[in-house]
């Protein structure tokens, strides 16, 4: 059975408000691509910054200016008129644990992803909030801090699936420079909290259609974290109907490749395996 479960129903961009986009209309829209693609599992997995509850974890610019709709309103929405699973793609964020907690306790997920989009007060996969200057300084110190955070995401229970796990790949060498030599010394910085976790581990095709142009994440990590025994969910993060499922055929040649048979499905938090097929 194929899964896809980092689905958002609306683009990032400005003027895409809950009441257009949250409607059955919408979601008919993904569930028909879905059909034709062989996906039988979807869940929507919506930004938590796009909920004024989340200014209750964090007062980040960019968060104050998207943190405007009503998060129970959207799982009422899901859980009543879509037949969806109900998910959402919460932020780790560095010493808001608790506060994150407290959001995600209050409602009844099917899972939460965990993304580590932020390394301090800055983004690495947006330009508005660009992690600092390439120019006048190596990517190494970026990616060692990125993958730490990752680890420590992990390792803080809060979240099922870890999301595009070497997200800070996202610009690709050609638009910033990238560390020289074998990168598993940096994924090895996460590999602890990973393992100890035992949390689902996303292979996610979205990187494809980033500047990078790969699947989150590379192979060489995704090794590391089947060695530590870590099972994979397997999503598109879609935010237009076309994208769901977008480019199964690569991440499944990877997947077959490494001998993964096998993808994580939630309910209401709890995790079985479901054979690919
Ligand atoms: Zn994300
Ligand atoms: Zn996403």
């Amino acid at each position: 059975m194929l899964t896809d479960y980092h689905l958002h129903l609306r683009p990032d961009d400005p003027g895409t408000d809950a009441e257009t986009y949250f409607s059955a209309a919408n979601v008919e829209r993904y569930r028909a691509v879905a059909e034709e693609r062989g996906i039988a599992e979807l869940g929507c997995a919506e930004h938590v910054y796009r909920f004024a509850a989340a200014l209750d974890v964090w007062r980040h610019p960019l968060w104050r200016e998207t943190a405007v709709d009503d998060i129970d309103a959207y799982a009422g929405f899901v859980r009543e008129q879509t037949g969806l699973k109900l998910g959402i793609e919460a932020d780790f964020v560095v010493g808001r644990e608790d506060q994150m907690a407290t959001l995600l306790q209050a409602r009844d997920w099917d899972f939460v992803v965990g993304s580590v989009h932020f390394v301090g007060e800055h983004a690495v996969d947006h330009e508005g909030y660009e992690v600092y200057d390439y120019r006048s300084q190596r990517p190494d110190a970026l990616w060692r801090r990125y993958f730490e955070t990752l680890g420590e995401a992990a390792r803080s229970g809060l979240f099922d699936i870890l999301a595009h796990p070497d997200l800070v790949k996202f610009w690709g060498p050609r638009r910033r420079p990238v560390p020289e030599g074998d990168l598993r010394r940096f994924y090895d910085l996460a590999m602890e909290g990973i393992a100890e976790s035992q949390i689902a581990v996303e292979v996610s095709t979205a990187g494809l259609r980033k500047p990078v142009g790969e699947l989150y994440p590379s192979p060489a990590f995704l090794e590391m974290c089947l060695d530590a025994g870590c099972p994979v969910a397997l999503s598109s993060d879609a935010h237009v109907p076309g994208d769901v499922g977008r480019d199964y055929e690569a991440a499944l040649e990877m997947l077959e490749r490494l001998g993964v048979g096998e993808l994580a499905v939630f309910e209401r938090r709890e995790r079985r395996r479901e054979a690919i097929g």
